[in-house]
C-alpha cells in the first residue's frame, strides 16, 4: 500500500469487529460488578522501575519485551506490559489499604510488549483482570477463579478446566528450590540452553519449559507439594475444598509455576481445549510479596489476567460466534428534496425517542439506499419518497423479514415506538 500503515504488531479494530469487543467488555464489566469488583484505570505508561521491580529482573518480559523509552525530561518510561503492578502501585499510592479490606478491583485495556508478531500476538494487545488486595483468605483465591470461569462461560466457552498448583511461601519455597537444584545438578547437560541459564537465577522456571529435552529430564522431578509448610498446605487444601463444594472440577499441575519470588501459594490457569499447546485463557494466583517489592507495606493479594485476543481465538476454535446485533434501529431513506427535509425531521424524532437512526445524505437512488442500509445491518428502513409525502405517509420496511407497511407520517413523528417495535408482517 502507499502512505502510512499501522505499526507492526498493532491492529485496527474496525466496525463489524468492534461489536465483538464491546460484547466481551460488557460481559467482563457485568460479571466483575456482580462479584463486587470495581473498575480501576491506571495510566498506559509508568516509571520503568515499577516493572523492573514488579516483574523481576530475570524474566523474559524485562529482558527483551518491554516498550521502554526516555522521555523529554530524561525519565525512563515504560508502556505497561501487564496490569497487576500498576494496580498495586495505585493501591499503595492512594492508601487504599485504609479503606475496607479486601479491595476488589478489575481493569480492562491495552498492554504493550515488544515481541515478534505472530498469530494472535500483538505488540499492543488487550487484557482484563481482577485483583483482590488485602486478604489472605483462601476464599479470595477461589473467588478470583470463579470470576474468570463465569466470564468465559457467559461468553460461551465450553469444557473449561482449571489447573492448580501452590508456589509455597518464603518459608517453604527455598527448600524446594534447593531440592530442585539437587535433582537437576547432574542433568544440566540435557537441558536446553535457556534452562541452563535458568538453573542459577530461576530454577523453578525450568519446570514449565516446553522443550522436549527438558521435559524428559524432568520426568522424576521433585514436586513442590511435598515441600509445602503447614500453612501453605492448609491454604491450598481450602482452595480446593471450596472449588469442590461448588462442583467445580480441577486438576493439580505441579509443573504450573511462576518464576518470581513475589508469587506465593495458589497459582492457576483456566484452560480452553481446542487451541493447541497454548490453550490457557487466563492465568492467575496469589502474589503476597509484590506490594513490598514495590516499596509498600506487606499486602496479601490474589488475581488473574486474561488476554482478549486469545479469548477471541478460543471462541473461534470452539466455533462460537459472538452475536453481532443489528445496531441501528432505522435508516431513513429519502428520494427528492422535500422528502429530505421531512426525513431529517423523522430522524430527529426517532432519536429523541431513544431509537438509533441514520439518514441518507448522498441523494442516491432508492435501490442504492436500501443496499447501503442492508450493509449497515439496520433493523428498519423508513422510506420517504415524493409520492408517499403527497399522502403524508412513509413506508417502514423490516430488514429482518422483508415485510413492509405504509404508515401516516404523523404517527411516525409522534409515536414511532408503536411502529418500530411491533413485528411487521405483510
Ligand atoms: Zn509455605
Ligand atoms: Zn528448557
Amino acid at each position: 500500500m502507499s502512505g502510512i500503515s499501522a505499526p507492526r504488531g498493532t491492529k485496527d479494530i474496525l466496525p463489524g469487529e468492534v461489536e465483538k469487543w464491546q460484547y466481551m467488555e460488557d460481559i467482563v464489566r457485568r460479571v466483575c460488578a456482580g462479584y463486587g469488583y470495581r473498575e480501576i484505570r491506571t495510566p498506559l505508561f509508568e516509571h520503568t522501575e515499577l516493572f523492573q521491580r514488579g516483574i523481576g529482573e530475570a524474566t523474559d518480559i524485562v529482558e527483551k519485551e518491554m516498550y521502554t523509552f526516555t522521555d523529554r525530561g530524561g525519565r525512563s518510561i515504560t508502556l505497561r506490559p501487564e496490569g497487576t503492578a500498576p494496580v498495586v502501585r495505585a493501591y499503595l499510592e492512594h492508601k487504599l489499604y485504609g479503606s475496607a479490606q479486601p479491595v476488589r478491583l478489575f481493569y480492562l485495556g491495552p498492554m504493550f510488549r515488544y515481541e515478534r508478531p505472530q498469530a494472535g500476538r500483538y505488540r499492543q494487545f488487550h487484557q482484563f483482570g481482577v485483583e483482590a488486595l488485602g486478604s489472605q483468605d483462601p476464599l479470595m483465591d477461589t473467588e478470583t477463579i470463579l470470576v474468570a470461569l463465569t466470564i468465559f462461560e457467559e461468553l460461551g466457552l465450553e469444557n473449561l478446566h482449571i489447573e492448580l498448583n501452590s508456589m509455597g511461601c518464603p518459608q517453604c519455597r527455598p527448600r524446594y528450590r534447593e531440592g530442585l537444584k539437587d535433582y537437576l545438578k547432574g542433568r544440566l547437560d540435557g537441558l536446553c540452553s535457556v534452562c541452563q541459564t535458568r538453573y542459577e537465577l530461576n530454577p523453578v522456571r525450568i519446570l514449565d519449559c516446553k522443550e522436549d529435552a527438558c521435559r524428559k529430564e524432568l520426568e522424576g522431578v521433585p514436586e513442590i507439594g511435598d515441600y509445602l509448610c503447614p500453612e501453605c498446605r492448609g491454604h491450598f487444601e481450602l482452595v480446593q475444598r471450596y472449588l469442590t463444594s461448588l462442583g467445580r472440577s480441577f486438576s493439580l499441575n505441579p509443573r504450573l509455576v511462576r518464576g518470581l519470588d513475589y508469587y506465593t501459594k495458589t497459582v492457576f490457569e483456566v484452560i480452553a481445549p481446542g487451541m493447541g499447546a497454548q490453550n490457557a485463557v487466563a492465568g492467575g494466583g496469589r502474589y503476597d510479596g509484590l506490594a513490598e517489592e514495590c516499596g509498600g507495606r506487606e499486602t496479601p493479594a490474589v488475581g488473574f489476567a486474561a488476554g482478549m485476543e486469545r479469548l477471541l481465538l478460543a471462541l473461534e476454535s470452539q466455533g462460537k460466534e459472538l452475536p453481532l446485533p443489528r445496531e441501528l434501529d432505522a435508516f431513513v431513506a429519502v428520494v427528492g428534496d422535500s422528502a429530505r427535509t421531512m426525513g431529517l425531521k423523522v430522524a430527529v424524532a426517532l432519536r429523541q425517542r431513544g431509537f438509533k437512526a441514520a439518514m441518507e445524505t448522498e441523494g442516491r437512488s432508492l435501490r442504492a439506499q436500501l443496499k447501503a442500509a442492508d450493509r449497515l445491518l439496520v433493523k428498519h428502513v423508513v422510506i420517504i419518497g415524493e409520492e408517499e409525502l403527497g399522502r403524508s405517509a412513509a413506508i417502514i420496511r423490516n430488514m429482518e423479514d422483508g415485510g413492509q407497511q405504509e404508515v401516516p407520517l404523523e404517527q411516525l413523528l409522534e409515536a414511532p415506538e408503536r411502529l418500530l417495535l411491533q413485528k411487521i408482517s405483510d
